[in-house]
């Protein structure tokens, strides 16, 4: 097995359409005719990055990227339904309907930085990070800014054929993460790739070589320094997209969970940490449930029930400083909500929804009375079950307290109406009329 991916030195392996198995009809129809109206116009054209590497795998893309060496200006004179984006980087975006084909110009070799080139610029931090890039070069350049070589193959829409500059071909077959170049450097030009090695890892169920996961465990605090806005873009993808429990295990097994979401890092490796992880998990396998169904999936919960135990922690300072038990709840998942934006920044549109889920779980108690009933209209009631259902599967909630809201679903009105009239069902407390814990007087026994 090779150590490290070919030097930039070699020449390409070009693996000639008989000898693979990507075929034209897998292709979408719409990248075909910008990859086509690009050769036409006398430009070299690519379909590069994770849609060659998954065709490869018989897996259907995610999206289609393609690679070219017209310039940003020169593609959007090409096609109507194109707008020129980015500023660290610039791209075409070709529409057709939903569909949106990402066309970029291949990007400079790195030896190249430091000269001043009219093409662009390429601006970098103290620490090595890459802050702005912005010059244009050939694919024999191009190929060595990809971080993976999996992710560093080309197929030619002149010939049909895949090029291969590093050992792209022979890691997917072997099924393996590995960085071109230097890994250390790699992932200080960019610390996201620590966390997108884990991704593709989890996603593909590759592993990761031996020289490219030596330095995640130290290199993990990079992290720090990358935009909480992109930590949340990239957690969405470690996350929602059904492949979250090995997401999970890698982040934990290399240390990096930790810069994602500090706080339910810090309670896993806590105390009361195998209730914490067991919530945490139940979450994860139910969204990744959802998605292999076919079902929608929101971070909204997701990311509720990961800082379910942060809050009800934070609740129960404040409730020991004085607050009343909602008071206590209210405040603590604002405040968690604020503490995690300093790692992935997650948007109002999704914390304010979360806080509601967060505080109907004491709600969900009272199972008397036409309120209780009221719950059932909350915009949030099915999330807040969901997650009660979670609770109490992992012992954190009375499970007779789920099953209750599980049945009262299914009635119809008068029977309904019946259920919150009767007292309450045996094993559960008769004492308070209100709940004295705000996390919900299940929690924790
Ligand atoms: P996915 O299946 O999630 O879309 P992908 O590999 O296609 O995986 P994208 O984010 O769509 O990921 O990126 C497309 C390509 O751009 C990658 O395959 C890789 O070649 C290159 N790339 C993306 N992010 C980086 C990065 N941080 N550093 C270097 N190259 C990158
Ligand atoms: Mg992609």
């Amino acid at each position: 097995m090779n150590s490290e991916a070919k030097s930039n030195t070699n020449a390409p392996t070009i693996v000639p359409r008989p000898d693979h198995c990507i075929s034209r009809s897998q292709i979408s129809r719409n990248c075909l005719k910008v990859l086509y109206r690009l050769k036409e116009a006398g430009y070299q054209a690519f379909l590069v990055g994770g849609g060659v590497r998954d065709l490869m795998l018989g897996r259907e893309p995610k999206d289609f990227d393609v690679v070219t060496d017209a310039w940003p200006e020169d593609v959007r004179k090409l096609f109507r339904n194109c707008r020129l984006i980015g500023r660290r980087f610039r791209l075409a975006h070709v529409y057709f309907g939903r569909e949106v084909i990402e066309v970029a110009t291949f990007r400079a070799a790195q030896e190249a930085e430091d000269m001043d080139d009219e093409a662009g610029e390429l601006v970098r931090d103290g620490e090595g990070r890459i802050l702005r890039d912005n010059r244009y070069g050939t694919i024999d350049e191009d190929v060595w800014r990809r971080d993976f070589t999996v992710n560093a193959l080309y197929y030619n829409i002149a010939d049909f054929s895949i090029c291969d500059y590093t050992t792209g071909v022979e890691d997917v077959g072997l099924k393996l993460m590995r960085l071109i170049g230097e890994p250390e450097d790699r992932y200080r030009e960019d610390p996201v790739r620590l966390l997108r090695g884990v991704r593709l890892a989890a996603k593909l169920d590759f592993a990761i070589s031996p020289e490219t996961e030596a330095p995640i465990r130290e290199l993990a605090p990079l992290l720090e320094s990358v935009p909480p806005a992109r930590l949340f873009d990239e957690s969405l993808k470690l996350f929602l997209a059904g492949h979250g429990m090995r997401s999970f295990d890698l982040l934990r097994h290399y240390g990096l969970f930790r810069y994602l979401f500090p706080m339910t890092d810090a309670a896993i490796d806590g105390p009361n940490g195998e209730a914490v992880e067991a919530l945490v998990r139940r979450g994860v396998q139910n969204t990744d449930d959802r998605v292999a169904q076919g079902k929608p999936v929101t971070p909204m919960f997701l990311f509720g029930v990961f800082l379910w135990h942060p809050a009800v922690a934070r609740a129960d300072e404040r409730r020991a400083a004085g607050d009343t038990p909602m008071q206590a709840l209210s405040t603590a998942c604002d405040e968690i909500a604020r503490d995690q934006q300093s790692a992935v920044a997650i948007p109002r549109r999704i914390t304010s929804p979360m806080k509601d889920i967060q505080m109907m779980q004491p709600r969900l108690t009272r199972t008397r009375g036409k309120r209780a009933l009221k719950a059932l209209d909350h915009p949030r009631f099915r999330a807040a079950y969901d997650l009660l259902v979670l609770r109490a599967e992992v012992g954190d909630a009375d499970p007779e307290l789920a099953r209750w809201w599980t049945d009262i679903q299914a009635q119809g009105p008068g029977d309904r109406e019946q259920a919150v009239s009767q007292p309450k069902p045996a094993g559960r407390r008769r004492r308070r009329r209100r709940p004295k814990k705000a996390s919900g007087e299940t929690s924790g026994q």
